[in-house]
């Protein structure tokens, strides 16, 4: 059988947040299960693809048009002996050839010229696939196109599947460019509307040959809101499914993770885990000797990012606990600044990194005491994953994946975590004053620092369950 997934992000080639890391771990496991599996996204002119501009191979170029608009492109493979998996990067001069994945004014422009030239690339490709995964609106289109364009009709037996990774973004907009779409029968073109607007997450919904979501949770959350598309969650619940994500082992392994300062494995825990820390107290003047809580993640609003500041004044400034908070992220420049100037007023129990560091979230994951997710909307949520696995006590609201993944350490003996609900300064503040009350009974702690890296998250399960429905819909499509 043999896959191919599509994605705007795939870890380490580019990577913003878990969908990434999802496109870069899944087809590894579905490779060793025996299933080829290969991944198509775009060439972004970042660190990754410049260090291995050499191993590029190009295997097709082409042009395409946005209208009256044409551009270059060219596919280049990426071997497998690489990632474990087969790349195809799409490099269209002038729209994806820059550094970054998202944030152009022209994303509309680049996303839908990507996803003709995907759907080009498969008409011509000797390899069909068995299944096209495609992930998130950035390839909606691709399942309609598949089925509906004249120029793709050679791939209208091939099954298709969407994943949706977060439902808030969705990738719409107006009629005035609907010229940027290849030629269908326009009794087809409801297929792509959703209230006035062409909507490529809707798109996908409707025209994939299933729907999955990244928890079973988040699954019946999106069903009751999604950001507008709650009816037609509804409407397409025969064909969808929750599917966990999972944890890369091979990334996200204490033991040789090379980001780590210390590795350390269920043995050397408390040894591996105080270098860390002590690492991490040293670089950002924090004290060694106090409960250390860190927050990581995208600073927006679904992440709950925006009540930060406060709970930070709170719990410090007005409360004096005696707690470390480190936060890393970025995103709402409002948070970004409220942070900076609390960085100025606070210092030896708090600090902050704005920006994207993998490697700092290493150490983070490896070395803080607790994680905080006060998320109000999580798909999924690898960060309680990863936590979880280097030892690291999760703080997590009742929500999406992590309502999925996490259980309240007043639970009986499975527990581990803190479950806050519902998200706001005030819960955040107790669920803190929990953990430092955890913290302080040491030999307990510890002990649910050794539980929690002996729960198995690893992707083994969840790939089988993909393989299944692949199963299915190739039987189907027989
Ligand atoms: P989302 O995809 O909604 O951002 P997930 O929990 O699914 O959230 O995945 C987030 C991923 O991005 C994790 O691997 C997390 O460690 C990483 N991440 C998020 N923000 C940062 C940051 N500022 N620096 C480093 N890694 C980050």
């Amino acid at each position: 059988m043999q896959i191919i997934h599509i994605s705007a992000e795939c870890f380490p080639i580019a990577k913003v947040g878990g969908l990434a890391d999802v496109v870069g771990a899944l087809p590894k496991y579905q490779e060793t299960s025996g299933i080829s599996s290969k991944v198509i996204m775009p060439f972004y002119e970042n660190k990754f693809t410049i260090q291995h501009l050499e191993e590029l191979e190009s295997t097709f170029i082409g042009e395409i048009n946005l209208g009256e608009k044409l551009y270059n492109y060219k596919v280049l493979k990426l071997p497998k002996q690489v990632l474990g998996f087969e790349v195809f990067l799409i490099k269209i001069e002038n729209l994806t050839d820059r550094p970054n994945v998202y944030g152009y004014p022209d994303d509309v422009e680049r996303f839908t010229a990507f996803q003709k030239i995907v759907c080009d690339f498969l008409v011509n490709f000797k390899e069909k696939p068995n299944v096209v995964h495609c992930h998130d609106h950035h390839t909606g289109f691709i399942p309609f196109f598949m089925s509906y364009s004249m120029a793709h009709k050679k791939l209208q037996h091939i099954p298709s599947i969407i994943t949706i990774h977060n439902a808030q973004y969705q990738g719409d907009f107006s009629y005035d460019k609907m010229y940027y779409l290849p030629d269908f029968n326009i009794e087809n073109a409801g297929l792509i509307d959703w209230y006035g607007r062409i909507n490529p997450l809707a798109t996908g919904i409707k025209c994939a040959w299933k729907v999955t979501t990244v928890s079973s949770n988040y699954l019946g959350e999106l069903q009751k809101v999604a950001n507008g598309l709650e009816g037609l969650l509804r409407s397409e619940k025969a064909k969808s499914i929750g599917i966990l994500n999972g944890v890369d082992s091979q990334v996200w392994n204490p033991s040789t993770d090379s980001m780590l300062k210390f590795n350390f494995n269920k043995k050397t825990i408390n040894k591996g885990r105080q270098g860390n820390k002590e690492w991490l107290c040293n670089k950002f003047n924090l004290d060694p000797k106090l409960p250390l809580i860190a927050f990581i993640g995208r600073f927006v609003y679904e992440k709950g990012s925006d009540l930060l500041s406060e709970v930070v004044s709170q719990v410090l400034e007005k409360e004096n606990k005696e707690v470390n908070l480190l936060l890393l992220g970025s995103g709402n420049p409002e948070t970004e600044n409220q942070l900076r100037e609390l960085q100025n007023r606070i210092q030896g129990k708090f600090n902050t990194f704005i920006g994207y560091d993998e490697e700092l979230s290493h150490i983070i994951y490896g070395g803080a005491d607790f994680l905080l997710m006060p998320s109000r909307v999580e798909p999924c949520g690898l960060n309680q994953m990863y936590a979880m696995r280097y030892g690291m006590l999760p703080i997590v609201s009742n929500t999406g994946g992590l309502k999925d993944t996490v259980i309240d350490i007043d639970q009986g003996e499975e527990g581990f975590g803190i479950v806050l609900n519902p998200v706001n300064v005030h819960e955040i503040c107790f669920a803190i004053q929990r953990a430092i009350d955890v913290y302080a009974n040491k030999a307990f702690f510890k002990a649910k620092r050794k539980q929690l890296m002996n729960i198995e998250h690893s992707w083994d399960k969840s790939a089988q369950e993909y393989i299944k429905m692949y199963q299915s819909l190739v039987n189907i499509a027989q």
